[in-house]
């Protein structure tokens, strides 16, 4: 690679430490979304210090969003010498709840053998800063590039990104005219490319039925029965059906290739007894019961066909099953998305895999989604791509954290990929 801009990142490893360790320590935990400010505020002055155009944006009225928690998004914005194509690194400034099992403080950013622990160092304030140490120490090895680099930092991906990526797009901020290139650091480790991510779907299912004596069941309608015929259908045709679905996209891990269904939660009759009650319950049949399903899809299944898959199941129970009742809501969907193989981007960055770290890059798909579906489908921009360091299994997880020398190679394959794309003439 350009040996003055490896010597440029390598020479920044102090200051990279220091940077995701600022970046942990403010708890930006979602939800219920603390600290948005802050963190762009952060991040503010300092990309303002390296010459970037910056502008704060709040997502009024999404969801979410209030006085107290508002959602703010910051996009950095440095022009070049000459005109060109922009090269935009989007990451998601929110983290998870921390959860219990920690040995090192989730909000004290850590360094222990190598490595930086809490809360978002992985998934991925750890990305956030080695796609800023990339930029910076690209601009200060080639001052007279051409195009533009953003760096975006957005609210809210770990809750859907309506407050963040999506609140962007919306307003033209990844216009194919306004940016051609987007690489998020999220971590699918140093050595891969991550295409895309399957689709979602999710929805609840109530059944109804007809409140009774319990002793005299049938007086009444069993509405947990009626459920058990949905889920009956659903072991004898659904999951069957979805198993032998594969998809084309390379999702990781393998058993997410297929079509996939989750039952996230299942309720019916009467509420559980608070904690410490110690009366008896009383005797009733359930005139209701409730689940909420998590369908996930391959990009070459469609959103009506998933809906279709399922409300055919309880059409079909309506004729065979006498007094059968339920009503279907849509909770949320994200459509799937996946970029070619063969688009700039991809081709880019595999290049710069190769030139940094000598190996062949993996090609991997999502099993969940992260913030491209709005790129890609509010924005319309199909040039992009999740790159970054970390690895993802620990995303989530108690004691996460990010590998510094993963942090270093993958900022000069960020910053390998400015050099083919800002200075046309190294091409
Ligand atoms: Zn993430």
């Amino acid at each position: 690679m350009d040996t003055k801009l490896a010597a440029a990142i390598d020479a920044k490893r102090d200051d990279l430490i220091a940077l995701t360790q600022d970046l942990v320590r403010m708890p930006t935990l979602n939800p219920p979304g603390r600290d948005y400010l802050l963190i762009c505020e952060y991040l503010d002055g300092r990309l303002k210090a390296h010459g970037f155009q910056t502008e704060l944006i709040r997502a009024h009225g999404t969801p979410g969003d209030s006085d107290k928690y508002p959602r703010w998004n910051i996009i950095a914005r440095r022009e070049g010498a000459h005109s060109g194509e922009c090269v935009h690194f989007n990451s998601h400034t929110d983290v998870v709840e921390v959860g219990a099992g920690w040995s090192f403080d989730p909000f004290g950013g850590e360094v222990s053998e190598g490595k930086i622990y809490g809360r978002g160092t992985c998934d991925m304030k750890g990305g956030l800063a080695a796609s800023i140490i990339a930029a910076e120490a690209f601009i200060e090895t080639h001052p007279a590039y051409s195009g533009a680099i953003e760096i975006s930092g957005t609210a809210d991906e770990e809750t859907g990104g309506y407050g963040g990526v999506a609140y962007l797009a919306e307003r033209g901020y990844f216009d194919p005219k306004r940016v051609q290139h987007v690489i998020i650091p999220e971590p699918l480790n140093k050595d891969r490319i991550c295409l895309g991510h399957r689709g979602g779907w999710w929805a609840e299912i109530e059944t109804r039925g007809e409140i009774a004596h319990g002793a005299m069941p049938f007086l009444g309608d069993c509405a947990v029965r009626h459920m058990g015929a949905v889920l009956q259908a659903f072991e004898d045709k659904l999951f069957p059906a979805m198993a032998s679905r594969y998809t084309e996209m390379p999702v990781v891990p393998e058993g997410a290739r297929q079509s996939t269904m989750n039952i996230n939660s299942i309720h019916g009759g009467e509420a559980e007894p608070e904690e410490g009650f110690t009366g008896l319950q009383a005797h009733c049949v359930p005139d209701s019961c409730r689940i909420v399903i998590d369908r996930r899809f391959l990009v070459e299944e469609t959103l009506e066909g998933v809906r279709d898959e399922v409300t055919d199941l309880l059409e079909d129970l309506r004729k065979r099953r006498p007094d059968f009742e339920y009503e279907i809501t849509e909770r949320n969907s994200v459509l799937p998305s996946m970029t070619e193989k063969t688009s700039p981007i991809v081709q880019t960055v595999a290049g710069a895999i190769k030139e940094v770290m000598g190996i062949e890059p993996t090609y991997v798909a999502s099993p969940g989604s992260y913030d491209q579906k709005h790129i890609d489908r509010i924005g319309k921009l199909k040039n992009c791509i999740a790159y970054g360091p970390g690895i993802l299994d620990l995303a989530h997880k108690p004691d996460e954290y990010i590998g510094i020398e993963d942090m270093i190679d993958s900022a000069k394959v960020m910053g390998t990929a400015m050099v083919k794309l800002l200075l046309p003439s190294d091409k």
